[in-house]
């Protein structure tokens, strides 16, 4: 008998790995890890005690429709829960929009370069991914995307801020942009770090989605909200891309605990915006810090920076993670920084002193 293999589908050669964050060392010096954009801060009050509390009821599975968190985030957002849907992370609902949106013979557009899950999800459904670069500055490049629009795009990504560069786009360039594409082109305003935003150019997706039927927002309780392990994320949208995102989820994949302490981290919303508050200060301090020092840095309004360091973007990196400084190095083009606990950034800082003084 001739020994052949499962056939898998052909798309899935090739298809990018999605690299996460390396951990800190467990062992040497102290080391802080600054490269997967988590917040510093333990989970919000009222969490633990909601985790605890549905750790008792793990032999039953999780409330499949997530009744109480879709509840809360209606009220929170001002939204129909008809315009809601949860999944595994914001990552699992931006597959599921992507499955249903897109498959061979489409294409799925996306700045680049940006969060690295979108071309992995793409390839995965057997579209095509079309990468507009970002501009000189690292900002989207929105009337490149408006240009590469074809018959066959059907979904388009903007990442606002983006991943991994911290750069926005405001309002009237996204309404700009928004008027001309096609209505039957769905575009997903992905603002995973929408809180830690200060610029008050930038619009909240959830004021452009209610009269524009093609928009959804995707939002992640991730990151500003600190729950990046219990994998829970939202979008809103219209009909009927919220009933196809509902259809396509994987069922009973947000778990019961990851669904009761988003309830819990919403209802905590002052200690929220006094964390977030302290994290945009750390920002401030570490992107003043990085230009006194002579860096070039793009504008940020996420828990990131970004240096765009090129070909030295590998030794920036080994440097910092020397020091006790692990950051994520995307090899040929830079490094993102996320922003940590005070110590951590001090580290960063001093770091990349020393780096610029001896290099540049
Ligand atoms: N969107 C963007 C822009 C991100 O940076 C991330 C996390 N790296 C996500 C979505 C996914 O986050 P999660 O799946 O944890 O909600």
């Amino acid at each position: 008998m001739s020994e052949t293999s499962p056939k898998l589908r052909a798309v899935l050669d090739d298809i990018p790995t999605y690299k996460p964050g390396k951990p800190a060392a467990a062992d040497g010096p102290i080391a802080y890890k600054l490269s997967s954009n988590e917040n510093p801060y333990p989970p919000l009050p009222g969490v633990l005690e909601s985790a605890l509390a549905a750790a008792h009821g793990f032999n039953r599975y999780p409330d499949m429709a997530c009744t109480g968190l879709m509840n809360e985030l209606a009220e929170r957002f001002g939204v129909p829960v008809t315009h809601l849907a949860t999944g595994t992370g914001s990552v699992g609902i931006a597959q599921s929009l992507v499955q249903s949106t897109a498959g061979p013979g489409d294409e799925v557009m996306f700045a680049w370069r940006s969060f690295e899950a979108y071309p992995i999800i793409t390839q995965i459904s057997g579209a095509a991914a079309v990468k507009v670069p970002l501009t000189a500055g690292a900002v989207h490049d929105l009337d490149a995307m408006a240009e590469a629009i074809t018959d066959r795009t059907r979904l388009i990504f903007v990442c606002n801020p983006n991943n991994p560069t911290g750069t926005v786009v405001r309002r009237a360039e996204l309404e700009r942009f928004l008027d001309r594409v096609p209505s039957d082109v769905l575009v997903v305003l992905d603002e995973a770090y929408i809180e830690f935003i200060r610029d008050s150019g930038v619009p909240n997706g959830i004021e452009i989605y209610r009269d524009r039927p093609n928009v959804a927002v995707l939002r992640t309780f991730s990151k500003a909200y600190g729950l990046a392990g219990l994998r829970v994320g939202f979008a809103i949208a219209h009909e009927p891309v919220a009933a196809a995102l509902r259809k396509t989820a994987v069922p009973f994949g947000v778990s019961q605990l990851a669904q009761d302490a988003a309830v819990a981290s919403l209802r905590a919303e002052d200690e929220l915006l006094g964390r977030v508050g302290s994290l945009v200060c750390e920002r401030t301090r570490v992107y003043d810090g990085l230009t006194a020092q002579g860096w070039t840095v793009p504008e940020t309004q996420a828990n990131f920076v970004w240096l765009g360091l090129g070909e030295r973007t590998v030794e920036f990196a080994a440097a910092c993670e020397k020091a006790g400084v692990v950051v994520r190095p995307f090899p040929g083009e830079g490094v993102r920084v996320s922003i940590g606990e005070a110590e951590a950034n001090d580290l960063f800082l001093r770091t990349a002193e020393t780096f610029f003084k001896e290099k540049f």
